[in-house]
């Protein structure tokens, strides 16, 4: 008799995947009186849920059949509007017609690796950069390289001369995090923002701008983003698309991110984004529209960036005790703090002694496309409280011995 066990075939990037190292970490989350420094989670603390209930109770009694039924795959046409309205708040003047709802920024990231590249493309990642970022780009059979950075962002002076000894046109793409990165919490600065766009005009690539963090400020002064400078500088015009997200300001469970493009991507997205979900969820889209029509996020902005900035700071005091071990660089915003074990020190091997003193953070192996940097850290402020921070931070001591 025939063996009737099915044989999965699997496409060649899914063979042997590899997944998340962050997500292997959840499990740890179970464990009784653990803290966690791993996730960048929102505070739950933080969620404005008296006027998210309130968005939701109307959206669904004035709207119902709006949030019910599908929806155009551009999205929403109120949500579209407050999300223009928004990026105009921070700078950027932005047609209705080139932003699109995604169902949060990750997938926006998605369409752009499908509609802008094929398999063996080179593309750039700042060195380290956001995990989830280089899965989709080697899920998608790129060829990954990563740029310097400092605490000051990428290092566009290295990349000059990177790009300079590469034949035009090398590099199709650079995926980047310039405000407050994930996962250093760097600020790209103004004249290397500016130095970045004349690259891309000078060696001919697209800029991916990853922008969940930037409303999160609270030290230093706001800075323009890469779209909204990309008017300033010559032929940098139309190479930046830009992502954003309320997961980070609002809620994650909303799911509702965005994408803004020059035309030509743009309508390659949509068509890209039919055949993924069809369109964002339009319940979702309607209470995260009604949410900023009421001008919630506006009232709600201050006190996040204030209640990060503490946390923040409370940790940065924790980490001044442990500067024999780890030194670490100060964020203006965001959600993480970026650390170096001091003497040569493992981060692996003190995650395994951190989980038994009830303690959870990221190695930094996890951020780099090639050539980690195995004694490199990232610790989260974002979700515990200033109590956990304390008593983590004791614990994390611990575990260096
Ligand atoms: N980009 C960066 C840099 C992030 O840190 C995250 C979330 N951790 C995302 C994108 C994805 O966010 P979203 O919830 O909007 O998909």
């Amino acid at each position: 008799m025939n063996d009737l066990t099915p044989t999965y075939r699997f496409a060649p990037a899914f063979q042997a995947p590899t997944g998340s190292a962050i997500r292997e970490l959840f499990k740890y989350l179970a464990q009784p009186g653990m803290i966690s420094f791993a996730g960048g989670y929102p505070a739950t603390g933080f969620f404005d849920q008296a006027n998210l209930q309130l968005a939701a109770d109307r959206a669904l009694r004035e709207s119902p059949v709006d949030c019910l039924q599908y929806a155009a795959t551009e999205g929403l046409p109120l949500l579209r509007e407050q999300l223009t309205a928004l990026m105009a708040r921070r700078g950027a003047q932005v047609d209705v017609a080139d932003l699109l709802v995604t169902t949060g920024s990750q997938q926006g990231l998605d369409l752009l690796i499908k509609v802008l590249l094929s398999p063996g493309d080179q593309v750039l990642v700042e060195r380290p950069t956001y995990p989830a970022a280089l899965q989709a780009l080697r899920l998608a059979g790129m060829q990954v390289h990563s740029a310097a950075t400092d605490a000051q962002g990428l290092d566009t002076d290295a990349l000059a001369e990177r790009l300079a000894g590469l034949p035009h046109g090398a590099i199709r793409l650079l995926y980047c995090v310039p405000t407050f990165a994930n996962p250093t919490g760097a600020c790209l600065s103004l004249e290397r923002r500016l130095a970045l766009l004349a690259l891309a005009a000078r060696h001919d690539f697209l800029i991916i701008e990853d922008d969940p963090y930037g409303a999160l400020r609270f030290a230093g002064s706001e800075l323009p983003s890469l779209l909204a400078l990309s008017e300033q500088v010559e032929g940098a015009r139309g190479r930046v698309v830009h992502l954003s997200s309320l997961s980070k300001v609002v809620a994650p469970g909303l799911r509702i991110g965005w994408l803004i493009a020059p035309p030509a991507v743009f309508t390659r997205c949509v068509i890209a984004k039919q055949t993924v979900d069809l369109c964002t969820s339009p319940w979702a889209q309607r209470i995260g529209a009604l949410y900023l029509q009421e001008g919630a996020l506006e009232r709600a902005l201050p006190g996040l960036a204030q209640g990060y900035g503490a946390k923040c700071q409370r940790m940065l005091e924790g980490l001044s005790g442990l500067q024999e071990v780890l030194e670490v660089s100060p964020p203006a915003g965001g959600m993480f703090i970026w650390g170096r074990c001091r003497h040569g020190v493992d981060a692996a091997t003190l995650l395994q002694r951190a989980i038994k003193q009830n303690v959870l953070f990221v190695p930094g192996s996890a951020f780099y496309a090639q050539e980690a940097d195995a004694s490199s850290i990232r610790l989260s402020f974002a979700a515990p409280s200033l109590e956990q921070i304390d008593e983590g931070l004791l614990r994390l001591g611990r575990a260096f011995g």
